[in-house]
């Protein structure tokens, strides 16, 4: 687990701040005054712990950023704070192969500090596909992005590309050259188009500057972004971070759209989008369960809202850690339900009827008075083709469990074995 950043920095008031966001990023800081202090600390801890360094370019025993140098030769993704931002500086810095250099001592300084660590961080859940390059700047961009921990692949095919992006799901962006050695980029980019929209994968076209009528092209073409050569390495991971973190948002967006906001469990409509892909597959039996809260509008109404919030929660957290294996999503206020894939009838009763039980053995207390909730439960075993007539099949014992006097589950296993059995 990389959490430590290693901070080497000899102003009390610099270190202070780096030090509250390296922890308000969730990570711890091995600190260092000196490069021999830096020395010493970091020989000391694993190296492995570390997910990148935070260096003062002028140290006492290290005037000319010696410090940098250390880092880099220890592999950490090295970022350089500095007081001095005179050109020698700063080609000294940019000369080495630091992540990024920051000006010393200004508020929106440390805000991008900030989120330069959590950048680093994500990024190593993040894989890159270098494409249709030359040998010299494959190398170069992979070394840039490998600086900001991602993880790099490289391919000189439209094919090897399609094969890395199938082959590898954690990859959200592909920079590709003009031509690849089987394919133009416009053919690969429309191919990849036909897979992944523009909010799954970033496509980056890099191509000459003098030939900027072509970026129009490419972006017509699908491409989310461009890059003109030669570029600096500033703008090439500027360019990175701001396609990933669109993608990021959208991911975000699309998983905020899926979420019961309550329970956290999927909500209605991402319930019948997951279901839709993994049903039909099998000619095994599924079993699908409907279940509501028994009297649960007499809780709110004797004991407020938020007890009936947190009955819903612990219902909620009993569920997803009993049906892991199945989609457990909320289907209204206190209505949920519960698909596992491939599971004999009598099983599916039997995993419910625990589960019936443990809701009915939960207790709650409000103001110094405890109260306890069940479930009826309506459990079709074996699906129909159509999703929704299983749902509304579902409900249908669902509602005779109701009727039946609450707390059970009503089943369709008898029926469902005459039919089995009749189609023998
Ligand atoms: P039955 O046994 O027939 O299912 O009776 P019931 O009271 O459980 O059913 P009813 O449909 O009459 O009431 C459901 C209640 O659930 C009414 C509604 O206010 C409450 N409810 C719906 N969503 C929420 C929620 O998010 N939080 C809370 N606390 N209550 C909710
Ligand atoms: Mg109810
Ligand atoms: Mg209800």
């Amino acid at each position: 687990m990389q959490s430590k950043v290693l901070v080497i920095e000899d102003s009390k008031m610099a270190m202070n701040i780096v030090i509250k966001l390296v922890e308000k990023a969730g990570l711890e800081a091995v600190t260092a005054q000196s490069l021999t202090e830096a020395r010493y600390v970091f020989s000391q801890a694993m190296p492995e712990s570390f997910l990148c360094a935070i260096v003062d370019y002028n140290l006492p025993d290290a005037v000319n950023g010696q410090a940098i140098d250390f880092c880099l030769e220890s592999i950490l993704p090295t970022i350089v704070v500095t007081g001095r931002m005179d050109a020698t500086t700063r080609n000294s810095v940019l000369s080495r192969e630091v992540v990024d250099y920051i000006p010393k001592e200004n508020a929106q300084t440390y805000d991008y500090l900030s989120r330069l660590l959590g950048r680093l961080e994500r990024n190593k859940h993040i894989g890159i596909v270098v494409t249709g390059q030359d040998r010299r700047s494959a190398r170069h961009m992979v070394s840039l992005l490998k600086r900001h921990n991602f993880n790099t692949y490289e391919a000189s095919t439209a094919a090897q590309t399609q094969q890395l992006l199938r082959e590898n799901h954690n990859i959200k962006v592909v920079i590709t050259g003009a031509e690849l050695e089987d394919q133009n980029s416009t053919a690969l980019i429309a191919n990849l188009r036909a897979d992944y929209t523009k909010e799954q994968l970033a496509i980056i076209s890099v191509c000459e500057r003098g030939n900027d009528m072509h970026s129009a092209r490419y972006i017509k073409s699908g491409a989310n972004d461009f890059l003109l050569k030669p570029y600096c390495h500033e703008e090439f991971l500027c360019r990175i971070s701001q396609n990933i973190e669109l993608i990021e948002h959208v991911e975000a967006l699309t998983s905020m759209a899926h979420t019961d906001f309550l329970t956290g469990l999927v909500n209605r409509r991402y319930f019948f989008d997951k279901l839709s892909a993994m049903v039909p597959d099998s000619d095994r039996a599924h079993a699908l369960a409907m279940l509501d809260l028994d009297f649960f509008k007499a809780i709110n109404d004797t004991y407020g809202h938020d007890a009936g919030d947190e009955v819903l929660i612990r219902v909620a957290g009993i569920l997803k850690q009993q049906f892991d294996d199945g989609v457990v999503a909320r289907f209204g206020g206190e209505e949920f339900v519960v698909f596992l894939p491939s599971t004999p009838p009598k099983l599916a009763f039997k995993r419910l009827e625990t589960f019936r039980r443990d809701v009915e053995a939960l207790n709650f207390t409000h103001a110094g008075q405890t109260y306890q909730v069940s479930t009826s439960v309506g459990l079709l075993t074996v699906l129909p083709e159509a999703l929704n007539v299983a749902v509304s099949q579902a409900d249908e014992l669902l509602y005779q469990a109701k009727k039946a006097g609450r707390n059970r589950i009503v089943s369709d296993i008898a029926a469902a074995r005459q039919r089995i059995q009749s189609a023998v």
